[in-house]
């Protein structure tokens, strides 16, 4: 046995650590996060097909917004808008990112 090889483990067959909750927001020039404050009623801008009512927004709760436009967190993630995906950048390459060149 080679005393250098670190028999605890390949660190990809280690439990995974707890859950990264971290959110990203790919287009950030467009979509702002913020924090609803006040319990004035105001709903997502969204709805689930076959919902026929608005995600009220609590206050305190997360919501994301574009002009007048408000999402739930969820309607966010579903719209793809939000990802868990840290890796979106390479993953999901913007239009506007790829360099125009040898033209
Ligand atoms: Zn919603």
């Amino acid at each position: 046995m080679d005393p250098s090889t670190n028999s605890a483990g390949n660190p990809s067959e280690e439990p995974a650590p707890a859950r990264d909750y971290r959110l990203y927001l790919p287009d950030p020039e467009t979509w702002s996060a913020r924090v609803k404050v006040g319990w004035e009623k105001e709903y997502c801008f969204a709805k689930l097909p076959g919902q026929d009512y608005l995600h009220l927004l609590l206050s305190g709760e997360i919501y994301i917004q574009r002009g007048d436009e408000k999402l739930c967190l969820w309607c966010a993630m579903r719209r793809n808008i939000l990802t868990e995906d840290r890796l979106y950048w390479q993953n999901r390459p913007r239009v506007a990112s790829i360099p125009v060149s040898g033209l």
